[in-house]
């Protein structure tokens, strides 16, 4: 073990190392006002608390990429000398530029103290730096210094002492969020590296990742001599995103790191850390945008009108193309119903294939439309002020900033995925908001709850569809917030942490990048549909066709209809079957009451099914939410995956409804249904937004909690909530409408 205390000076070209370094040591090297001037490396040495410490000055940098042979230099030393603690000079005239050199220090994971330089210029020019706060938030000691004047140095060397006598302390690299592209990379990236122990006795696994993506040639060369094939491996993997990243932002991963980099610094600073009495008009775009967007007052109303937008838009010009793809599939389920014979294959197809995918594909415009105008919010940087927005809010509820990306992506702007939510929570770097946010973001609206919300909605109360689907979105947000304090405040109880995330600059979205963004969701929502969805659909047809009625029963329906037409002339039920011709009330009357008996018997059939039993069992239960059992059933399908909700009411009602040639859709047979109205459309609402999450999800809570417990929890407690909300508004709803 060292008995001395191993001290690198390091910082930004002119921020006043050298000055500091002198101070320090009383060594006088020579002091230069220009970039470049300290090239080798110079040692002294100064006494402190009885400690010896050995200082180094490195040379100035501004990145820790392997751009400039300082940079080489500076990291080398780093990695190799594993000094105690790294002196950072800042200076404090130019904190954000500085900073930036201060975020890779951390994402290195090497001990830093800040030492605030220059404060007496950062003074003239009207700067005042909250150090206190700007420590709470880098998570480092900040000491505020004037090294020429030797202001601070006791404070300084105190801290140094301090941090550099802790031996035990390990490396801790920050891990910040580069984007949703490159944080994936990096997370698969990341485990091969240290598997493969690839240069891991110097660097952090996810670090030498990051290098590889921002293209760095020495730790390239040197991962290729290590292990030219899992090297090669990961260059492919980082020139794939880095054609991704071309394609859909125009830049190169190097850029978008450096961008979130600066993001994490500005959300840094604009949280009270950084103030300037006079201006010195040095606003750069980004900033005199966000003075409006992120206005106290403004602010949350830009925030609103944008979310309100959004949803009109797409409710709005979504049904065009919904229109089309309604017809489509009635026209399919006609030619099949000419084409093919009576029996099961026929029944299957219809009612099985064509109404499950058809009722799931008919939704795709208005997750395209909704997925679009994310994108847009995305891209341009403005979903990042959303988050930044929101944190006070979160903070109230128990939870973090970044608990804000969470949720948007489950849904929180209705239409996203509880599963990537569920995965988007290891930002948070406390386990407990971590916990309360994982639990909490299935209450959101997803993808695929919008369908079956825009389903009930648009049957129910379609007179004001935008106005409904923004009020479930709020409803889920409140309820899911309530949810966290909640459990903040029982099961997960615990201390907040401050609020870090990254404000991107903003950007012009490119028409490519948001196609392809727009493109990929929609077809990861198809696909889900195509293979999932088709399956479950055919099961659940099989579980409601089978077992069939018994025999005797069907020869009662067969005689009833016998007896039906024995009072009317031979032939006369064919005729009156046919379309087109000329009918008389005669006709038209055996018509109705054949359909009566067909009715009956199909919807005898569907309760003697596997499903109907389910549902008729459960009824006992859910007459209290005014649930009948074909909604039973169509909830049960929906633990599976809540797609499944609509092809099962489709499937059910196909059936139960006997008329071949009525070509309503289920909107409208939901309609005329008499077990349901607008209070027990309100009450299935509800329970689906809250009641169990799908089974994917469920599994994705249990990886990443770490245990099964917190996945019975959240199934659990979901379904017992939603289930007593929807028997409040059924009850309360059915006393107030009489
Ligand atoms: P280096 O490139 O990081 O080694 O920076 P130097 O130590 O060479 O300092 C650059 C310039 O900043 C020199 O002219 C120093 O005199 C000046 N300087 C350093 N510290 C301070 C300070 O705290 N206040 C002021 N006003 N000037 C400083
Ligand atoms: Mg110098």
């Amino acid at each position: 073990m060292r008995d001395s205390i191993h001290i690198a000076l390091a910082g930004n070209p002119n921020a006043g190392k050298t000055t500091l370094f002198n101070q320090l040591t009383g060594a006088r090297q020579h002091v230069g006002n220009y970039p470049g001037v300290t090239v080798e490396i110079k040692t002294g040495i100064c006494h402190h608390q009885q400690s010896k410490l050995v200082v180094t000055d490195l040379p100035g940098t501004y990145s820790l990429t392997a751009y400039s042979v300082e940079e080489i230099v500076a990291r080398d030393f780093l990695v190799n000398e594993k000094p105690d603690v790294v002196v950072n000079i800042v200076d404090a005239s130019n904190l954000e530029r500085n900073l930036y050199l201060t975020c890779q220090f951390m994402e290195l994971g090497v001990p830093v103290i800040i030492a605030l330089n220059m404060i007496d210029v950062a003074k003239s020019r009207g700067i005042n730096i909250d150090a206190e706060k700007l420590s709470e938030l880098m998570r480092a000691p900040v000491v505020p210094i004037i090294a020429r004047s030797g202001k601070g140095m006791e404070l300084l060397l105190d801290t140094v002492v301090q941090v550099g006598r802790d031996r035990e302390k390990q490396w801790v690299p920050l891990h910040l969020s580069y984007g949703e592209d490159l944080d994936q990379v990096l997370e698969d990236m990341t485990p091969m590296i240290r598997d493969g122990r690839l240069l891991t006795d110097t660097y952090p696994p996810r670090w030498t990742g990051l290098k590889i993506l921002e293209n760095d040639d020495q730790i390239l060369d040197r991962a290729m001599r290590a292990d030219s094939e899992l090297a090669d491996a990961l260059v492919t993997r980082s020139e794939e995103v880095t054609r991704h990243l071309q394609t859909t932002v125009d830049a190169y991963p190097e850029a978008v790191i450096a961008d979130h980099r600066y993001g994490y610094i500005k959300s840094i600073l604009r949280q009270g850390v950084f103030s300037q009495i006079f201006d010195v008009d040095r606003l750069y775009a980004s900033d005199r945008i966000d003075k409006i967007v992120t206005h106290r007052f403004l602010g949350p109303l830009i925030m609103a009108a944008v979310l309100y937008a959004l949803y009109s838009v797409t409710f709005t010009y979504s049904t065009i193309p919904a229109g089309w793809l309604e017809s489509f599939f009635a026209v399919l389920s006609e030619m099949v119903d000419q084409t093919l014979p009576e029996g099961p294959v026929k029944s299957m197809i219809i009612s099985g294939v064509i109404d499950g995918v058809g009722g799931v594909l008919g939704f795709v415009p208005i997750i395209m439309f909704m997925f679009f105008g994310i994108a847009i919010l995305e891209d341009s940087g403005y979903l990042a002020r959303v988050a930044f927005m929101m944190d006070r809010v979160f903070r109230f509820f128990g939870l973090h900033g970044s608990s804000v990306m969470p949720f948007i992506v489950s849904g929180g702007i209705a239409g996203g995925c509880a599963v990537p939510g569920v995965m988007a929570t290891r930002t948070l770097r406390s386990p407990k908001e971590r916990m309360a946010t994982l639990l909490t973001v299935p209450f959101m609206n997803c993808g695929a709850k919008l369908p079956v919300l825009a389903l009930l909605i648009g049957a129910f109360f379609s007179s004001h569809q935008a106005r409904y689907m923004f009020l479930a979105t709020l409803l889920s947000w409140s309820v899911a917030l309530m949810a966290a304090k909640f459990l903040r405040s029982t099961v997960l109880r615990g201390e907040p942490t401050p609020f870090v995330m990254e404000l991107p600059p903003y950007r012009f979205p490119t028409f490519k990048g948001l196609l392809i963004h727009t493109w990929e969701r929609t077809w990861q929502y198809i696909k889900k549909a195509g293979t999932v969805i088709l399956g479950i659909s055919i099961l659940l047809w099989a579980m409601m066709t089978y077992p069939g009625l018994p025999d005797d029963r069907l020869h009662e329906f067969a005689r009833h209809k016998a007896e039906i037409m024995a009072a009317y002339p031979q032939n006369f039920a064919e005729e009156a079957a046919l379309v087109g011709e000329e009918r008389t009330t005669e006709m038209e009357e055996l018509q109705d009451k054949l359909l009566l008996v067909e009715n009956r018997q199909a919807e005898a059939a569907l309760r003697h099914s596997i499903a109907g039993r389910m549902g008729i069992a459960l009824e006992s239960v859910s007459r209290y939410a005014g649930f009948d059992w074909r909604t039973n059933i169509a909830l049960v399908g929906g633990f599976a995956a809540k797609e499944v909700i609509i092809s099962t009411l489709g499937t059910a009602y196909s059936l139960g409804s006997v008329d071949p040639e009525e070509s309503t859709s289920l909107k409208d047979r939901l309609r005329a249904d008499k077990n349901w109205n607008p209070v027990v459309a309100l009450g299935v609402l509800a329970f689906i937004m809250f009641y169990a999450p799908c089974f994917v999800t469920v599994v994705c809570i249990a990886r990443e909690s770490g245990s099964w417990k917190w996945a019975w929890f959240s199934m659990g407690f979901n379904t017992i909530f939603a289930f007593l909300l929807a028997i409040l508004i059924y009850q309360v709803g059915t006393f107030i409408t009489g």
